[in-house]
């Protein structure tokens, strides 16, 4: 049974039946599903969710499927961690992280958002999907389109990491890549459903998508207690999952299923080699100046973000900031989560993790508040931003391995 009303414009606030639409005819404001929450707060209790096994599907009263999920069904339940050993590095006494790193299908948060997406899709009855992608949506679509057992169209930047591309062809995804940057990828595929009967999960099924990212939020809520953080700090790309974060954290306190309210202050992380959100909020603006993306984080790639302005705008109203980073600050953000925490993130975590080292040094985090850092993706997928020593070669002799140690401990100290 759904609990979906229908769609209703962001701007303007004229509403749609559910269906196959992402922008309102009236003003082209993005659409977004509305819920029956009075009918939710009727059933959902914390018990019920606690009782459910831990996956995305928990929260299922308000996600916008009509019928069972049949695929994605691991997806979700990642761990939250307390991070002492980080908090000590960034001079933070309470923080958490957590890590969609070793989500499933395909290790980062973009399995929760094709989850819904596909579901979706064969609700709908569609032949064939695709997206638009920065890399981490691209292995999703691709996972869960083969599961589902539906074609599916891939375009992407052609500078994408390698690791990146293998990991959407192996499902046997028509991948292809477009001389340009997302944003010309994405006017594409725009394109690209007006003219076919797909289901492009970030075009015309963007209302669904987007509300499976909520589910990152209900899931820090419900690991902490029924309590939504002090601070979270998020990459953003397109700007849909911190805002969405901020919708799960607000449908929780309207459902009474939180202690204490949903005043979280919303900071946002960007690279400085595409930073048109960050930018917008140090203006003190929501109007996003698109940009041309440089950065080695290329999953948070996107000059001219579909939801910067409600991002910049919510960053604003929750008291919180954004911040960006240099491509040498990412790198070393990877390094220092995975020597602190055991977790190794891609260069989007990077961002965060630079970021909030940033917004510590400024005072804009607090010592002690309650902050928790949103890690969305798997470092093994972006290696090559990555340059390590290379390792020691030794003979198989006892006297080699001695005098490795030995230069490393000299090495240690100096
Ligand atoms: C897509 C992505 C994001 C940001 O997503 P938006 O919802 O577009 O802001 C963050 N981290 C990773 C690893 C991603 O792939
Ligand atoms: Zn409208």
């Amino acid at each position: 049974m759904s609990f979906v009303r229908g769609l209703k414009c962001r701007e303007c606030g004229h509403e749609y039946p559910a269906r196959l639409q992402a922008g309102c005819e009236d003003c082209y404001g993005p659409l977004e599903v509305d819920y029956d929450y009075d009918a939710i707060k009727g059933v959902l209790s914390r018990r019920l969710i606690e009782s459910r096994s831990k996956t995305i599907w928990k929260y299922r009263e308000l996600l916008p499927l009509d019928r069972e999920p049949v695929i994605g069904l691991g997806t979700g339940g990642t761990p939250l961690l307390r991070a002492d050993r980080l908090g000590r590095a960034l001079g933070l006494d309470n923080l958490y992280v957590k890590n969609d790193a070793v989500n499933v299908p395909t290790l980062s948060f973009k399995d929760r958002v094709t989850g819904v997406a596909i579901n979706k899709a064969l609700e709908f009855g569609l032949e064939a999907v695709g997206c638009a992608s920065t890399g981490n949506l691209a292995n999703s679509v691709g996972a869960n389109a083969a599961a589902a057992g539906l074609p599916s169209f891939i375009l992407v930047p052609e500078n994408l990491e390698p690791a990146k591309i293998t990991a959407t062809q192996i499902y046997g995804s028509l991948l292809i890549k477009v001389r340009g940057n997302y944003d010309d990828v994405n006017r594409l595929c725009t394109q690209i459903a007006d003219r076919h009967p797909w289901g492009l999960v970030n075009v015309n099924l963007r209302p669904y998508y987007a509300e499976g990212s909520k589910t990152f939020g209900y899931e820090i809520a419900e690991q902490l207690g029924w309590k939504a953080p002090d601070a979270v700090v998020v990459p953003m790309a397109g700007g849909a999952l911190i805002s969405k974060i901020h919708k799960g954290f607000k449908e929780l306190e309207r459902l009474g299923l939180l202690n204490g309210e949903a005043d979280t202050r919303f900071f946002g992380a960007q690279a400085a080699g595409c930073n048109p959100i960050v930018d917008a909020v140090k203006r003190g603006s929501r109007d996003i100046r698109p940009v041309k993306p440089s950065t080695i984080a290329k999953s948070l790639a996107i000059g001219n973000p579909a939801d910067g302005y409600f991002a910049a705008g919510l960053i604003a109203q929750t008291g919180g900031w954004g911040e960006d980073v240099t491509d040498e600050e990412i790198v070393s953000g990877i390094r220092l989560l995975a020597e602190t925490e055991g977790i190794f993130t891609e260069t989007a975590g990077g961002v965060t993790v630079a970021v909030t080292r940033k917004l510590a040094a400024q005072g804009r985090l607090r010592r002690d508040a309650l902050t928790v850092l949103a890690i969305t993706g798997n470092g093994l997928k972006t290696q090559d931003a990555l340059q390590l020593e290379p390792a020691p070669v030794i003979e198989p002799k006892l006297a080699a391995f001695e005098a490795v140690i030995e230069r490393a401990a000299a090495g240690a100290v100096a």
